[in-house]
């Protein structure tokens, strides 16, 4: 398991990849039961960002 790149919700990976139509990055659960998802980053160091933002802010929601 690669530090940083597991869903905030369930814990599974979390795959990145970049759009092409846009350039930007977006991060995504692999889970199919979970829509965790994160898209228009600048880059591979912000979707990273991102992703533990959003795992903070529903830590707060599920708490
Ligand atoms: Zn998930």
């Amino acid at each position: 398991m690669q530090w940083g790149w597991t869903c905030p919700l369930c814990g599974t990976d979390a795959s990145v990849s970049r759009d092409a139509d846009s350039g930007t990055f977006r991060w995504k659960c692999d889970a199919n039961a979970c829509d965790a998802v994160g898209f228009g980053f600048a880059s591979r160091r912000r979707a990273r960002l991102a992703l533990r933002e959003y795992g903070k802010r529903h830590g707060d929601v599920y708490r």
